[in-house]
């Protein structure tokens, strides 16, 4: 069976304010929240899913923001730069975009031949918008202001620092089945080798040996998750990854995939989701996000739960869209 990853699922991070972290990425990236729900193993915390129209694997980038989290720190053993794709061309709209609502950004630098624009979401998290010329198999999400045409297409990839390249290349070499695709000075960039693989197939390496650690608490990434297609192909990563002696986790049970968890030899954790159910599994695709959604075992304590979460408004974004507009219409005509 062939275990080599399609790319990345998603990427999952830290935030503080769950309000300041739902503006910034509706309204300043204009990525649409497709599921409101809590952190299964802290259900008093939320777990905010933002991605495409149709929240397709690849594009999913996830936050449990913990209100008055402390501040991590950038540095070795984590994934220190998140990277979304958007198509050729689009920087000088989004250098313009961000500056209207007062977001900084670096000026934009090629490396490697793209183009490459550098920002901080509220909580300092290393973001990256890439003019990449990717195949994108996804949606984009114009509900958030943002024209089509210039939308972010869904994660390019993630850069990892390491204090020690030779033993991460060796995990994503080896049992993750990237391949070195390019070098440029102390970066190292691996690609999952198949063309036209899509969105998150990307993964760059930083090899600082003199780094500090890093450590992950608000505005750090959590951890990074590569998409298996089915859960039998799951159970044979699983399967090889234990005979690697690799530590990994049983197959848990997240409602919208199931996934494992491990660490690659530098310290940032990995998960291997399946695509599938997917998140229309349990509220329909126009009413993603809306309400919030609890896995059955988390039902009987809706109300306790609900009792305890911060306020969080997300309508924004959607008053203000063109396309769903009809929608939202229909629906409120429907009540
Ligand atoms: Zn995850």
């Amino acid at each position: 069976m062939d275990v080599r990853p399609a790319g990345i699922h998603h990427v999952t991070a830290i935030a503080s304010d769950p309000q300041a972290n739902a503006d910034f990425y509706l309204n300043a990236l204009g990525m649409r929240l497709v599921k409101k729900t809590v952190n299964f193993d802290a259900p008093d915390t939320y777990h905010l899913y933002y991605g495409d129209r149709a929240g397709n694997p690849g594009t999913i980038m996830t936050f449990f923001p913990w209100p008055n989290a402390p501040k991590g720190r950038l540095g070795a053993g984590q994934a220190t730069t998140t990277s979304f794709s958007v198509p050729e061309g689009s920087l000088g709209w989004w250098q313009r975009h961000l500056a209207a609502l007062g977001v900084e950004t670096s000026r934009p630098v090629e490396r490697l031949g793209e183009d490459v624009l550098t920002l901080h979401d509220p909580d300092g998290l290393v973001i990256e918008l890439v003019a990449a010329t990717d195949h994108h198999d996804t949606e984009p999400w114009d509900g958030g202001g943002i024209p089509a045409e210039h939308a972010i297409r869904g994660i390019r990839g993630v850069t990892l620092t390491e204090h020690d390249l030779d033993r991460t290349a060796g995990m994503l070499n080896g049992r993750l089945g990237f391949e070195l695709a390019a070098e440029l000075g102390n970066r190292y960039r691996f690609h999952t080798d198949e063309a036209g693989a899509g969105v998150g197939t990307v993964v760059d390496v930083l090899a600082e040996p003199r780094a500090r650690s890093g450590l992950v608490a608000a505005g750090t990434v959590h951890h990074v998750a590569y998409r298996a297609p089915d859960q039998p192909t799951q159970i044979d990563w699983q399967q090889r990854l234990a005979d690697d002696g690799v530590g990994v986790t049983e197959i848990r049970d997240r409602s919208y995939f199931t996934s494992i968890y491990f660490r690659e030899p530098g310290g940032v954790l990995l998960e291997i989701a399946t695509e599938g159910p997917g998140f229309d599994y349990d509220e329909p695709l126009l009413q993603l996000g809306r309400a919030l959604k609890l896995p059955p075992w988390l039902e009987p304590q809706r109300a306790e739960i609900e009792r305890h979460l911060p306020e969080l408004v997300v309508g924004e974004h959607e008053r203000t869209a063109p396309q769903s507009a009809g929608a939202a219409n229909s629906e409120e005509a429907g009540k």
